[in-house]
């Protein structure tokens, strides 16, 4: 275990969904801007081995990391708030925990003892929570503990806590308790018993928390802080203020305002005589809520009723927004609504056009419509990999006149325009033909990726198991869809753009993953310029 990282937990109470993963983002930004290093890791207490296969319906979009982990969404606030990459290490379940202590149980290694969830599962935790702290990189490790104390799945996750609490010492391991306090209109007041139970349930579970922050939509009177510092055992001082935000982006100057950095490093005893270098921060929020311009892009995918699907495509665009000095409304539009007497109705008075990423889907044949209209009206289009793959198939089927599809929706279709690689076909466990992770692609100089990364060859992270089909290459680039981006190793497409058009690109990967608050992603850049361009027209 290491000796000079500090280990700082954040816990949940009284419901879900309050934001432990801004809070700990946030928390991370404040201590990154005081010159700390730090780094997230997200606990999840289900029983899938990732969220890979989960439905992004219930659980949200999947967020792949450079290593190709396919993890938590909340992993992506991490790297936008950070600009830090994070890896495998940084988002562990349940089944992953049971799936090592499993496997080495199997290869005998706990020598006939009876192996169980303590101390067995518990070690495993303790191991995958040192892991981040032993590699020597960070000052601070923040680790998010997913669901709510008290929920039978998190036991394990609370028990291991309260070990490195006590293996640790005070001033190595802290507690985080992130709770809710509801306004009750009838009684015009906050009410704190659900915290005071919280609290309660995790001093069953043998954890004092250290600092409270209490989620509200009212702010905090002192009578109320007093009341919670008393029931919970903690100091006035830490009792944290967490009002509703305007933005995400707001949260770690609110933070700061309470001084939950201050706090957390006078319990860690790390002394800190620097203040947190947060200009650039406000440079951007300043930016985001002063726009002098307004566009509209729409989004067309399959899970829009769910904006959290597309969470980093949605931020990017956050990012982007703010470096044009431009707003970017966005309209979420199903693609199973657009069809060929529909589409220029649902695509009136929008700017752009993005064609989401996704998996076997239905509403293919209107992404398909959709780059048709945009192709033919000149309206900027932005495709990201099944929207890529969707403007192959369109300029196959509209342009150059053949009967193409994806192998992915068609097996049988006369042109693969769209096909997965002889390689990718031998492998069929599901999940494991995906080409997941960072790669290197080589960017053709003069075209609009280029000018927009600046860079010949850049790296970027995939999610998909089909690719551009090569034996269609030379006929593409003939009629004006141009292979510009091209992977060095394989040879595969990995950037397709369109000639005599204002801006149509569609990238194999996955740009949003890179998108952060201090490094705007240029694809997403230079499409938000190329939309207010074409408003203006
Ligand atoms: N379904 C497509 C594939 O597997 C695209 C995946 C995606 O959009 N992430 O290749």
């Amino acid at each position: 275990m290491s000796s000079t990282a500090k280990y700082i937990f954040v816990t949940g109470g009284v419901t879900s969904s309050l934001g432990k993963g801004i809070i700990a983002a946030s928390l991370a930004k404040l201590l990154q801007a005081r010159g700390f290093k730090v780094t997230i890791q997200k606990f999840d207490p289900y029983i899938n081995i990732d969220p890979g296969t989960l439905n992004p319906y219930e659980h949200g979009e999947c967020y792949v990391t450079e290593d190709g982990a396919e993890t938590d969404l909340d992993l992506g606030h991490y790297e936008r708030f950070l600009s830090v990459k994070t890896t495998q290490a940084n988002n562990i379940t349940t089944g992953r925990i049971y799936n090592n202590v499993i496997t080495k149980e199997r290869k005998g290694e706990y020598l006939g003892k009876t192996v169980q969830v303590v101390p067995h599962i518990t070690d495993e935790i303790k191991r995958n929570i040192f892991l981040l702290g032993e590699s020597g990189e960070y000052d601070f490790i923040i680790t998010e503990i997913g669901g709510c104390v008290g929920d039978i799945e998190s036991l394990p996750f609370i028990e291991a806590v309260r070990q490195v609490k006590w293996d640790l010492g005070p001033n190595s391991a802290i507690v985080i308790h992130l709770t809710l306090l509801p306004y009750l209109n009838a009684a015009k007041e906050l009410k704190t018993k659900p915290t005071q139970h919280s609290v309660k349930e995790l001093l069953e579970a043998g954890i004092q928390p250290d600092i409270l922050v209490c989620r509200s939509e009212k702010p905090l009177p002192m009578d109320i802080r007093k009341k919670l510092a008393l029931f919970c055992n903690v100091h006035l001082n830490s009792v944290i203020e967490a009002m509703d935000a305007e933005t995400i982006y707001d949260v770690p100057l609110h933070m700061r305002k309470e001084k939950l950095d201050e706090r957390v490093l006078s319990k860690l005893k790390v002394p800190s005589k620097e203040e947190p270098d947060l200009e650039q921060w406000k440079i951007f929020l300043g930016r985001l809520k002063n726009p002098l311009n307004e566009v509209t892009i729409a989004i067309v995918g399959k899970y829009v009723s769910l904006p959290d699907a597309y969470k980093s495509i949605a931020e990017a665009f956050v990012h982007a927004g703010a470096q044009n000095d431009c707003k970017v409304n966005i309209k979420w539009i199903s693609s199973e609504e657009i069809y060929k007497e529909s589409v220029a109705h649902v695509l009136q008075g929008i700017d752009g056009v993005l064609v989401a990423p996704g998996f076997g889907e239905r509403g293919l044949e209107g992404k398909i419509e959709a780059i048709r209209y945009v192709r033919e009206n000149k309206i900027p289009f932005f495709g990201i990999c099944l929207g890529m793959q969707c403007c192959v198939v369109e300029f196959a089927r509209h342009v150059l006149g053949l009967e193409a599809s994806t192998t992915e929706l068609n097996p049988k279709t006369k042109n693969p325009v769209i096909d997965m690689m002889e390689e990718q076909k031998k492998i069929t466990i599901k999940g494991g033909t995906m080409r997941l992770g960072s790669y290197n692609c080589k960017v053709k100089k003069g075209s609009k990726a280029h000018h927009a990364y600046g860079e010949s060859i850049i790296q970027e992270r995939h999610r998909h198991r089909y690719e551009f089909n090569n034996k269609y290459l030379e006929q593409m680039e003939d009629s004006g869809l141009k292979a510009t981006g091209i992977n060095p190793e394989s040879n595969l497409v990995e950037i397709v753009e369109l000639k005599d058009h204002p801006w149509f690109v569609g990238v194999q990967y996955h740009p949003e993953l890179k998108s952060t608050v201090l490094n705007p992603h240029p694809l997403f850049v230079r499409f938000v310029e190329a939309a207010l361009e074409n408003k203006r027209i």
